[in-house]
């Protein structure tokens, strides 16, 4: 049996056609293929406005800018995410905190969230953004987000990194009906890839002019942003301070192609998931909860095995050749973060959580005999 990874991008004969394709085309950035990249997702989520930018991390830190996030302000976001999510509040000189999980869904948990802003209010520290992350692909429980939103002023950032191709209530993860703005993101482990790259969907006008102007250094040529006349067709102006925070084109095509096999890739990993479910289901391991208001994309199958057993169950699957993987040390234990102030047992469920989860191999182009082999000898080292 060859090393079998925890996930990996599949690319077709045709996701190389299109990107040489483009190679070879008159533009290979700032092109055509951009704005169909961004059309067929906006097009597939049934939101207003999409933006490629050249990652997921880029597309966060422009979101929070566009939000007004700055020196002052409080954001709110899940131990249990990849570092970027929480960075992305750094970058603008913004404090940041966490909410921790619920212990069925792994989620930022909505009850805790309530308690925090309560709390926050009596203490004039409400966060100006918070930053749901949608776990593994399933959805938290944004309604209830969004509700709270109102009651206490705060903006939305939904980090989809993990879920593109999601469903909540029925309608695509990335619609904004419950956010202001959802961050995807392209990097190969993810669902469908560019390489790099990441996009911003909102159905604002005004805070999709803010991320099309910060992702390229704050520069326009569209009149109706000028400050000045416009001298002539050469010109154009920066009005504000922005980065060059672009995709490429060769990197959204790779993107556009692989966006056709969207809902295939989605349905190969529910597939994969029932084949775990019942093979793993007499055995001594948590299997992900599902919500059934959620329809998972399972960029990751997290398991849960016991505490004491974790490290040599994971080291033995390593040496069996299997790609496990652990998703994640909670933010707020990096050290990193211990210097900001945060310790051990500031969020007990997500230090818990962690102790116990190891991803396992999850991705479309994984064969049943693999999926049998990861299942025995999880079996075989659970003892
Ligand atoms: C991968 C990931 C990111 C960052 O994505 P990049 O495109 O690599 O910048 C952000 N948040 C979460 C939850 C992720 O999994």
């Amino acid at each position: 049996m060859n090393f079998i990874p925890y996930g990996r991008q599949d690319i077709t004969q045709k996701d190389i056609d299109t990107v040489v394709e483009t190679l070879t085309s008159d533009f290979i950035t700032q092109g055509p293929m951009i704005k169909k990249f961004e059309d067929k997702i906006a097009e597939y989520t049934g939101v207003k406005h999409v933006s490629a930018l050249n990652s997921a991390t880029s597309a966060l830190h422009v979101a929070c800018l566009a939000l007004g996030v700055e020196k002052g302000d409080y954001v709110w976001t899940t131990p249990v995410t990849f570092v970027a999510s929480s960075n992305a509040a750094l970058y603008c000189g913004a404090t940041i905190d966490f909410v921790d999980i619920d212990s069925k869904t792994f989620n930022m948990s909505v009850e805790l969230l309530e308690k925090k802003l309560k709390m926050a209010k009596k203490d004039n520290k409400l966060p100006k953004v918070i930053i749901p992350v949608h776990l593994t692909g399933q959805s938290c429980e944004m309604d209830k987000i969004h509700k709270l939103s109102i009651e206490y002023g705060f903006k939305i950032i939904e980090d989809a990194s993990h879920a593109i191709g999601g469903k909540y209530k029925g309608e695509p993860i990335g619609n904004c009906k419950y956010s202001d703005i959802t961050v995807f993101s392209f990097h190969p482990v993810k669902i469908v890839t560019t390489a790099e790259g990441g996009t911003c969907s909102t159905n604002s006008d005004e805070l999709n002019e803010k991320i099309n102007l910060l992702r390229t250094h704050g520069i326009t040529r569209d009149e109706h942003i000028m400050v000045n006349e416009s001298h002539g067709p050469w010109y154009y102006e920066q009005v504000g301070l922005g980065f060059n925070y672009r995709m490429t084109d060769i990197q959204a095509a790779l993107g556009y192609s692989q966006l056709d096999r969207l809902d295939t890739y989605i349905s190969k990993r529910h597939e994969i998931s029932n084949l775990y479910r019942k093979l793993l289901s007499s055995l001594d391991v948590k299997l992900p909860h599902q919500l059934n208001e959620c329809y998972n994309s399972y960029h990751l199958f997290v398991v849960q095995v016991q505490e004491e057993k974790r490290k040599e169950i994971f080291d033995k699957m390593r040496e069996a050749g299997i790609g496990v993987n652990v998703h994640y040390l909670p933010v707020h234990l990096h050290p990193y973060y211990k210097s900001l102030g945060f310790k051990s047992g500031d969020f007990p469920v997500s230090e818990s959580y962690y102790s116990q989860a190891i991803s396992i191999p999850m991705f479309p182009t994984i064969t049943d005999e693999e999926i049998q082999y990861v299942c025995e000898r999880l079996k075989e080292y659970l003892g």
